[in-house]
């Protein structure tokens, strides 16, 4: 675990931090750990940047395609209501043409 590497640009032993690059104490220069040093999985400086994209596109994509939907849902049933209360409109009318003209 306490394994130390020689630093590649002054050979000082430098004890592994856990993280890609590392700054050296004794020549004062930011070297790059070798993969070997690294704990774990070595692939987590390019796992997220591949993952957050996804994660943060998808959600807006679904709330637009609902939006749209919802959108479309409301005209939908704006037409049919307005095809169902029209003729009704007409027969009020009808009868208060009837009403006026048999008042005559
Ligand atoms: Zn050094």
């Amino acid at each position: 675990m306490t394994k130390t590497f020689d630093c590649p640009s002054c050979g000082a032993p430098l004890r592994p931090m856990g993280t890609p690059t590392q700054f050296c104490t004794y020549c004062e220069s930011t070297i790059v750990v070798p993969t070997e040093q690294l704990p774990g999985r070595r692939v987590w400086p390019i796992r997220p940047a591949v993952n957050f994209p996804r994660i943060a596109v998808s959600p807006a994509d679904i709330q637009q395609r609902n939006k749209r939907t919802t959108i479309l849902i409301c005209v939908f049933l704006l037409v049919v209501v307005i095809v169902m209360v029209t003729p009704f409109i007409f027969m009020i009318l009808a009868a208060i043409i009837g009403a006026l003209a048999g008042a005559n």
